[in-house]
């Protein structure tokens, strides 16, 4: 177990790196489990901690190239993954790393993400991952349970927000599962999600992606107001008419609009 490797190097966790580490065997075999790594499957795993995931990934994968930050991890790592040879670590900020460059010499079929992150940096990371355009057909990731919960957030609820709809934008997002905080070490202060983001094989139609999100983003700037007010800046007219096709005004709230009604309005702007 990396627990010996981490005693043994006299390992601080380290707050400010979100370091809680997996140590409930049968999460990490749900993990693998679920996300079907095969033999054609490039991983990449972002925040490698002492490999607790990374070694349960190993056997199904072709190759796993890991991140990690905490260059006080490697010789933990180096000893936990003597002999493996489809694992690769790079030891930097994986915000400020090129992906593409990073995969090129690989050569796999499906290129998956699959990680338990550091949560202080969950959105930045899914940002980098879409903008990239690096063509992941899937991520299974863990998060705050909080945070979790609004990227597959229904219409009408307090989760549900322009995050949710930037995702659904590119995903299919399911819920996998909760995780209790007792199954890390330390234990954090919040519980847990893994959720399964498959990329979109039909995308949906807008004409202008940035106008779009603009909508979206400016829609949920205060969450209680109406999108009269909200949209001051935009043709109200317009969008009154595409609200009123579904039985709906610019009293409406963002909440209360789906994806494809956004869409609709951001294509008659
Ligand atoms: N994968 C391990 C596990 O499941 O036990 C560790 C997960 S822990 C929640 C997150 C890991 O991400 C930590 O090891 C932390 O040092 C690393 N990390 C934090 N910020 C990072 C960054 N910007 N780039 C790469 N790794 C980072």
């Amino acid at each position: 177990m990396q627990k010996e490797t981490l005693k043994k190097y006299d390992f601080n966790f380290k707050k400010k790196f979100g370091q809680n580490f997996l140590k409930d065997k049968n999460i990490l075999n749900n993990i693998v489990l679920e996300s079907k790594i095969d033999k054609d499957t490039l991983v990449i795993e972002i925040g490698v901690g002492a490999g607790a995931l990374t070694l349960a990934m190993k056997d199904k994968a072709k190759q796993i190239l890991g991140y990690e930050i905490d260059q006080t991890l490697k010789p933990i790592l180096e000893e936990n993954f003597i002999n493996i040879k489809n694992i690769d670590i790079i030891y930097d900020d994986f915000l400020n790393r090129n992906i593409k460059e990073d995969i090129k010499k690989y050569k796999y079929k499906k290129l998956y993400v699959v990680a338990n992150l550091p949560y202080y940096i969950t959105t930045p990371i899914i940002k980098k991952l879409i903008d990239e355009e690096l063509n992941i057909e899937k991520i299974v990731i863990m998060v705050q349970k909080e945070v979790g919960n609004r990227f597959n957030a229904t219409i009408n609820t307090k989760a549900y927000g322009s995050l949710t709809i930037y995702l659904n934008y590119y995903f299919e997002i399911k819920k996998l599962m909760d995780v209790s905080r007792n199954c890390f070490i330390p234990k954090p202060n919040v519980d847990s999600v893994i959720i399964e983001m498959t990329r979109r094989k039909d995308k949906f139609k807008v004409n202008n992606e940035k106008l779009f999100f603009k909508l979206v983003r400016d829609s949920f700037t205060y969450k209680r107001k109406n999108l009269k007010n909200n949209l001051k800046k935009y043709d109200l007219e317009k969008i009154n008419n595409v609200l009123s096709k579904y039985n709906m005004d610019l009293n409406s709230r963002a909440e209360s609009i789906t994806i494809e009604q956004f869409i609709d309005i951001s294509n008659s702007l």
